[in-house]
């Protein structure tokens, strides 16, 4: 009882300190994080690169696969073919330039502005979506890539977006049980097949509507086996959010 009061204490400081350490944006002069231009704002984004940073507009509405903007129905071949495991994947931009530029210096700079202006745009997205989550996970990271970088960036990402969108953060929700090899260099086929038997679900996940977070989605081969992880406990729904969609 005591030990749960405390971590809600420590939760609603964290929540507080995020909030100012927001507003403060608002005040502090900051740059633009692709021209480096000064500006005053929530976010260390100007307007004109805003409006350049490559949309992923024309998608399959299942796995989030770039598609010509005439294709109809909007699903890909490889969904109509085999339907991954996760519902739907809400990928908003693709990963090109100048978004690749923001996701490296957060994944592999630590640098949180970045980190705290992909959390912005990861918000956006959820908001422009109605469906209601009952808990949001992460795919887990690999132990060994951890200890080398210092974080799990979407870790980091989950927690606030817990914080600004209400969904409450269920880490133990997905644990992984086996580290696999890199899916660098694997062609389509072993790149989907790599990560199957990696992720263990908990029991209180059935029922739920979840949505699993990660930061660039490739062939979606990792969430598909997350997803069908959670579904074999039940879960009812599984949705995946993404800062990018990477070309295959
Ligand atoms: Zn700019
Ligand atoms: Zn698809």
């Amino acid at each position: 009882m005591r030990s749960t009061l405390l971590l809600f204490k420590v939760n609603q400081w964290a929540g507080h300190f995020f909030y100012w350490h927001r507003r403060s944006r608002l005040l502090l002069p900051g740059s633009c994080l692709i021209c480096m231009q000064p500006l005053v704002g929530e976010r260390d984004l100007c307007l004109t690169c805003a409006k350049q940073l490559p949309a992923n507009t024309h998608c399959c509405q299942l796995c989030a696969n770039t598609l010509p903007a005439e294709h109809q129905p909007p699903i890909c071949h490889h969904c109509f073919k085999a339907p991954a495991a996760f519902d739907q994947v809400l990928a908003p931009w693709l990963y090109k330039k100048p978004f690749n530029k923001l996701v490296w210096e957060f994944k592999y700079n630590q640098n949180l502005a970045a980190g705290y202006l992909l959390l912005d745009l990861l918000f956006d997205a959820l908001k422009n979506n109605p469906k209601h989550y009952d808990y949001l996970l992460v795919i887990p990271g690999q132990k060994k890539r951890i200890q080398q970088r210092g974080y799990h960036a979407p870790s980091w990402l989950a927690k606030r977006l817990a914080l600004l969108s209400g969904i409450p953060f269920y880490k133990k929700g997905l644990i992984r049980i086996k580290d696999i090899t890199s899916q660098q260099g694997l062609d389509r086929k072993s790149r989907l097949i790599n990560p199957q038997g990696a992720f263990q679900a908990s029991k209180v996940v059935a029922g739920k509507h979840l949505l699993l977070l990660d930061d660039v989605i490739t062939t979606g081969a990792s969430a598909h086996w997350a997803a069908k992880a959670l579904k074999q406990k039940g879960a009812a729904s599984v949705d995946v959010i993404v800062a990018a969609k990477a070309a295959i």
